[in-house]
């Protein structure tokens, strides 16, 4: 008995070898892709989610099996989609932007020239969330006090300065910044360590959603000083933030601020059928993905198409032209 389990093998090990298959990668066909997202109190995190549940109730057709990493955010993303570390990333519009034109955190790298666009999802917008007890009344106020601006790789560390800038507020001189992931500001807010702290964040989010449910009274606070933000970036555009969404917080209505879109890329290296494949599943399924979460409610497939500044991914343009939604 043994001699023929020990024959059989020896014939199964050699069809394997002659078929050119490595016996450890017989059954490694499957794809695996991973998306980088955001801290886990964002939506890029949740939207890494929706999109990997969607792709992957189809693992048998495509054979591909999607994962979601928690990051530090839209720089990160775009550097680790570069190193091919990650195979896709959720960006800030105005990051990619930068990216592809080689500005901001990639002046002394260049132009990021394997960056693909492959479609843009919710909008986010610039929320300063304050304490009511330090004394911020308006965005001027935060002279002197101590504020988040966001951790190095996050896609809201630029635009926090960029606000701040904008309201005459140098970041080095006129407040004490901390630079520390925007997951754990709304703790540090409510235990008094800070007095504000800026997100660039779709909504709702579970970290303003933590920020304005604590014990101490926490305020968002319009950005209207943007108008040379507006008129000097192309990324930037006008934002409301619904107050509907945050019942621990002390406004009583929407709030004014400004805003990018989160956007979906990927690199260059990147197979066409993986990228086509997922795009193909979002767009089929259009119904279905906006309902997982609150912030796609204002999604059209038209919109999905615009903020994109990378050339669109072939994969993803093989699926636009098939459904009619590009020429
Ligand atoms: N916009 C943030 C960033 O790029 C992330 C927001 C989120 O995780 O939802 O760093």
């Amino acid at each position: 008995m043994r001699r023929i389990i020990f024959l059989a093998s020896v014939i199964c090990l050699g069809v394997m070898l002659t078929a050119g298959m490595q016996p450890s990668t017989v059954q490694a066909k499957t794809k695996f892709v991973t998306i980088g997202t955001g801290g886990i109190t964002g939506v890029y995190y949740p939207t890494g989610g929706a999109i990997s549940k969607i792709i992957n109730k189809k693992r048998k057709e495509y054979g591909i099996r999607c994962t979601v990493e928690s990051t530090g955010g839209s720089v990160f993303n775009v550097n680790a989609v570069m190193s091919g570390d990650l195979e896709f990333g959720i960006v800030q519009s105005d990051r990619q932007y930068q990216a592809w034109n080689g500005l901001a955190e990639w002046k002394k790298k260049g132009p990021q020239k394997d960056l693909r666009a492959v479609f843009s999802i919710h909008p986010e917008s610039v929320t300063l969330v304050v304490a009511e007890d330090a004394g911020i009344k308006t965005i001027h106020d935060l002279k002197g006090k101590r504020v988040n601006i966001g951790n190095p790789g996050s896609g809201q560390r630029q635009n926090s300065i960029d606000a701040l800038t904008s309201a005459g507020i140098d970041y080095k001189e006129d407040i004490i910044a901390e630079h520390v992931k925007a997951a754990e500001a709304p703790g540090l807010l409510q235990d008094g360590r800070i007095d504000a702290f800026f997100y660039t964040v779709g909504h709702p989010s579970g970290a303003i959603k933590e920020a304005t449910a604590g014990r101490r009274k926490v305020r968002i606070i319009p950005v209207t000083t943007i108008d040379t933000l507006l008129a000097k970036f192309p990324y930037y555009a006008p934002a409301a933030i619904p107050v509907k969404f945050y019942p621990g917080a002390a406004n009583k209505q929407d709030i004014s601020t400004f805003g990018v879109k989160a956007t979906f890329v990927t690199s260059a290296k990147v197979p066409d059928d993986v990228v086509y494949a997922i795009t193909k599943e979002v767009f089929e399924n259009f119904d279905r993905f906006k309902k997982l979460h609150p912030a796609y409610e204002v999604l059209t497939k038209e919109g999905m198409l615009q903020g994109l500044s990378a050339p669109i991914h072939p994969g993803a343009m093989r699926y636009y032209k098939e459904a009619g939604l590009m020429k």
